[in-house]
């Protein structure tokens, strides 16, 4: 191998590349956005986003685009504010529900911004980010859902330490300055749904006794 060893290890499942760190199921659209994590750093937090480009408008190509540092600032006037800020994030989930990844989970995306979460900053480098596209005015599609339950599971099964009690939505790390997901965005459900899984999984283990 040519490059240095990755210092986080993940653990090997089916749905994840455990060497290139992606998610099989995501379609992959490499980010410039991303460097390394700090040496010997474990990922142990997820933060939830959430996005549109334009701001409350879905189904374009911008949000990939942003995250690429492709942005066209001369197709909306909002566009030319934030076309040279670089930025990133690990997932982007369409309202479709389809998943796309932008950088290896093993790397540090730069989508939480000055915070704090678990009593720590530079929260980048312990933890994963997802964005959902959509707005604080608005709630999420029942895909998307599925989506993030199903990218959840997978994250939590292939990063040793990282638990569903560490997920965070970036208005909770980073009050004052951010709002998203939103108040759409519905956390008992997603919670719900997670722990009805883990239950679903034991239960099915116990059969096999
Ligand atoms: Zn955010």
């Amino acid at each position: 191998m040519m490059s240095a060893k990755p210092t986080i290890k993940l653990l090997s499942t089916p749905e994840i590349d455990p060497e290139k760190g992606l998610v099989l199921t995501a379609r992959a659209v490499p980010s410039p956005n991303f460097d390394d994590r700090p040496e010997g750093m474990q990922i142990e937090a997820l933060i939830v986003h959430a996005i549109s480009l334009p701001p409350g408008l879905y189904g374009g190509a911008y949000v990939e685009q942003f995250f690429c540092n492709q942005l066209d600032q001369d197709e909306h006037p909002y566009f030319a504010e934030i076309a040279d800020l670089k930025v990133s994030s690990h997932f982007f989930i369409h309202r479709s529900g389809e998943l796309v990844q932008f950088v290896p989970i093993q790397k540090r995306a730069w989508h939480a911004g000055k915070s704090i979460c678990m009593e720590r900053e530079a929260v980048n480098d312990f933890s994963i980010g997802i964005e959902l596209e959509g707005c604080d005015e608005d709630t999420f599609e029942t895909a998307q859902y599925q989506t993030l339950i199903e990218l959840t599971q997978i994250l939590i099964a292939a990063v040793p330490a990282l638990t569903e009690q560490h997920i965070y939505g970036h208005e909770d790390i980073a009050p004052g300055r951010k709002t998203d997901p939103g108040p759409g965005f519905d956390w008992p459900a997603f919670r719900l749904a997670l722990s009805a899984q883990k239950l679903q999984v034991a239960a099915k283990d116990d059969d096999s006794l």
